[in-house]
């Protein structure tokens, strides 16, 4: 039984006293939503018929029933109300993808688009990715890596300060790499046209690079740090999906990051690299595509948390069937990964692993990034685990637990509305009808 679920006649009419008393600052703006089911938190059970108060961007309280007597006078004090009527919706906390990139969709001509848009115009189209990917839901993303650091701080900015509509944005800026590996964009291009890659470009080889790499990404601004610890299946390299930063370098890397306060999420398909990657300290195993029974045991030994991406293996599964999609070198390792996925994600939720959501969307179109939560469920997940990965446990790999991942007094008013009960059917997640960012209607039905 949740203590904050009461509020008092006594405790509106001196908020709303205090809205109309300072005339010269905005009046506080209230959102009331009546909510038919309501899912506060995924580690409670789910409550019918109440109301949720939001007073500017945050949670004020939850009341039971739908007319409790502070509502009333709320309504007759003529402060900015907006009423939400939720009643046949089943109600829960606003989703977080733990891993997109918004400056990209993946195409045949991503290789060549390098080449030819201008950073404003991945700017302005990156503000529609992440549009939609809040339209689906997700008002908390996290964007691991991009070519163009300054293009997702500046979106990232821009959302905070209210100037946009979008998810609130967790970035990285560039992902850091060894030369020619996976993060490195610039492998299988003609040399004498781009400029050799710099730390500063998150291209980093021996300890001393890797510490300035991460260093300058957190100058210009980044909030995590990602490292590709092994090869991936995009990259343009016939170098396999094993370690490619060395120990030496993750050590480096996870040191330099954490006494800067940041956390590390590395990218990691082969064992060897995501066994490296987490006795180095980094935060997650994004991918973690071949982990074995030495992975499982240092995932328990340390605080690391595993994102799956299973809707990418899927993604470039599916691809890797259309002629000419992928260039060869890729569309070998894009079927290697494959088959080896939901085992992956099964021995990792049988293992008791902290397993937060996250999609790579870019590697699928933005919009989509619910599809993830089926192949969950396929893995072995019930729906309400699913759910609680892309809630509970992805505020706390972001470290926003404080902020997001359930609806109480204080924390976001970032919510989302469904037709039917998730929890029976987790691709209702799918159509998702209303988006409430902040304490703002983002996203209504028609
Ligand atoms: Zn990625």
């Amino acid at each position: 039984m949740n203590k904050h679920t009461f509020f008092s006649a006594g405790a509106a009419l001196s908020l709303i006293a205090s809205a109309l008393s300072f005339a010269e600052t905005p009046p506080d703006r209230y959102t009331i939503v009546r909510c038919g089911t309501l899912l506060a938190s995924a580690d409670q059970p789910a409550r019918q018929r109440q109301t949720l108060v939001i007073k500017n961007d945050k949670v004020e309280a939850i009341l039971d029933g739908f007319d409790p007597p502070a509502l009333t006078s709320a309504r007759g004090a003529g402060a900015a109300i907006t009423e939400v009527d939720l009643s046949d919706k089943y109600v829960l906390p606003g989703l977080i993808d733990c891993h997109v990139h918004l400056t990209m969709e993946f195409d045949r001509e991503l290789r060549m688009r390098e080449f030819t848009e201008s950073d404003p115009f991945v700017t302005l189209r990156a503000a529609v990715y992440a549009r939609r990917d809040l339209d689906a839901g997700f008002t908390t993303v996290r964007d691991l890596g991009t070519g163009r650091p300054d293009v997702v701080f500046a979106l990232r900015d821009a959302i905070q300060q209210g100037m946009l509509i979008g998810p609130r944005i967790v970035a990285a800026g560039h992902a850091i790499s060894i030369t020619g590996g996976h993060g490195d964009g610039t492998t299988g291009t003609r040399q004498q046209l781009v400029p050799i890659q710099r730390p500063e470009d998150g291209i980093a080889d021996g300890p001393d690079e890797c510490r300035k790499a991460v260093r300058f990404q957190i100058k210009i601004g980044a909030d995590v740090i990602k490292v590709t610890a092994t090869g991936g299946v995009l990259s343009v390299a016939k170098a396999g999906l094993a370690q490619q930063e060395f120990d030496d370098e993750l050590a480096a890397i996870v040191a330099t990051a954490h006494s800067l306060q940041r956390k590390v999420a590395a990218h990691a398909h082969g064992s060897d690299g995501i066994n490296a990657a987490i006795r180095a300290g980094v935060d997650s195993i994004e991918h973690g595509t071949y982990l074995d029974d030495e992975s499982i045991r240092l995932f328990k030994r340390s605080n690391c948390f595993h994102v799956p991406t299973l809707l990418a293996t899927a993604t470039v599964a599916a691809n890797a069937e259309k002629p000419g999609f992928y260039l060869p070198q890729v569309n070998e390792k894009a079927r290697q990964v494959a088959p080896h996925a939901l085992e992956m994600f099964r021995k990792s939720h049988e293992a008791g692993i902290k397993i937060a959501f996250g999609t790579d969307t870019g590697v699928s179109p933005h919009g989509e990034n619910a599809r993830e939560f089926a192949l969950m469920v396929k893995g072995g997940m019930t729906p309400l685990e699913a759910i609680r990965a892309a809630t509970i446990v992805a505020s706390e790999l972001l470290g926003l637990e404080k902020e997001v991942g359930t609806l109480e007094p204080g924390k976001a008013g970032d919510l989302i509305a469904v037709s039917q009960d998730p929890t029976r059917d987790v691709t209702e997640l799918e159509r998702v009808q209303v988006v409430i960012r902040s304490g703002q209607v983002v996203k209504s039905p028609g």
